[in-house]
């Protein structure tokens, strides 16, 4: 990751497949102008890079000349298009390629046609390394493309924000998530992770998501998802990884503007811990934390068992599924301090003491993050 101003990018396109990119280009359009010698066109100041590599890989004589435009300010294209430097010498009955660097929205190549109005060249084609087909806006062919990539803000390989980044010889592509803080409240059944995630996604202002809640949301209104959960969750196992990862990422989804989450509940094995890195990587954020509740077994089946009173969770009323529920935590779940320990993101907390008690050790964890 690189920071450019105020902004953060991440690789995104490495050397080699620029080169190879390239090269394909020019083998290209050699092939098509046959013994044409033709003059390519570079656009200023963005093409510099492309032009300088595409002509050494350029396998026939040719000549290369500049125009120099402008069109971005900061991370946007604009309209206005200011021509800096214009054609400098008479094109009269050549093959011309114009070669970019990137098109995006067309309003540079619009300028570029204008330009080329009222020269009388005999063919003129259009050669681009990045084209961005979501945000391209004209009708003007594009002859050659060498990478079709997403419409975000690229920088690196000649290309710039607000002066930066010209000179980096791979492409970043601009991070636009906001800074999030994702925990996962870890413990096993009974440590209180979903009494304190209550409080806490209060006062850090984050998204809660419990699985076991979604699982028994699903129950209780009869989906398909719900009545496959069940099956699992009367006997205290664990549902099968992919539904319940199938589910988290949904879940996710559902809240683009989150600040960040506290899960609950989740990941509870390695192929969930896994999935959840990809998914938070997707969004070019991490889990910053594992802050686990320690409490006692015995402590857990007392308090599970008085919770059962009152919750309905038929889980929690009887003592050899909760012991069972307790079980499947050892087994499966607590292996996961080994894997957020040696990315040193784990944090035990005593979970026994009051209520409030509890929130300040863990309110202490998350504000040293
Ligand atoms: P909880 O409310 O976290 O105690 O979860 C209750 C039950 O839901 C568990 O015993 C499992 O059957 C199921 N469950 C919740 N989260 C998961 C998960 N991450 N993976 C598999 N099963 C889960």
């Amino acid at each position: 990751m690189i920071k450019l101003h105020d902004k953060h990018f991440k690789p995104f396109i490495s050397a080699t497949e620029i080169n190879d990119a390239v090269q394909r280009l020019a083998v290209e359009i050699a092939n098509d102008v046959g013994d044409e010698i033709p003059v390519f066109v570079g656009i200023l100041n963005g093409s510099f890079m492309v032009v300088s590599d595409f002509v050494k890989e350029y396998p026939k004589p040719c000549e290369v000349t500049f125009i120099k435009l402008a069109s971005y300010e900061g991370v946007k294209s604009t309209e206005d298009i200011q021509r800096l430097i214009g054609l400098t010498q008479d094109l009269t009955g050549r093959t011309v390629i114009i070669l970019e660097d990137i098109i995006d929205t067309g309003n540079t190549l619009a300028e570029v046609h204008r330009i080329f109005e009222n020269e009388k060249v005999k063919s003129l084609k259009i050669a681009t390394l990045f084209y961005k087909p979501e945000a391209y806006k004209k009708d003007f062919k594009l002859h050659y493309v060498g990478i079709e990539i997403p419409n975000k803000f690229i920088v690196g390989y000649g290309l710039d924000y607000n002066g930066l980044g010209r000179n980096l010889p791979e492409i970043y592509q601009i991070k636009e998530t906001q800074h999030m803080t994702n925990l996962v409240l870890f413990g096993p059944p009974g440590a209180g992770k979903g009494t304190q995630a209550d409080f806490l996604k209060e006062k850090y202002n984050l998204v809660h998501i419990s699985t076991g809640d979604v699982f028994r949301y699903n129950i209780k209104n009869e989906t398909a998802l719900g009545m496959l959960a069940k099956s699992y969750m009367d006997k205290g196992e664990l549902v099968p990884d992919q539904v319940t990862i199938d589910m988290l990422n949904a879940e996710v989804e559902k809240n683009t503007d989150a600040n960040g989450f506290i899960f609950d509940g989740f990941p509870r094995t390695n192929t969930q811990a896994d999935a959840l890195a990809k998914l938070m990587d997707s969004k070019d954020s991490q889990i910053n934390a594992m802050i686990a509740l320690e409490v006692d077994d015995e402590i857990l089946v007392e308090r599970l068992l008085s919770r059962g009173k009152t919750s309905g969770r038929s889980d929690d009323a009887d003592e050899s599924i909760i012991r069972n529920r307790i079980a499947e935590y050892y087994d499966k779940t607590a292996i996961l301090k080994d894997f957020y320990s040696a990315q040193n993101k784990y944090f035990g907390v005593d979970g026994v003491g009051s209520i409030e008690d509890i929130t300040v050790r863990l309110s202490s964890v998350i504000d040293g993050l």
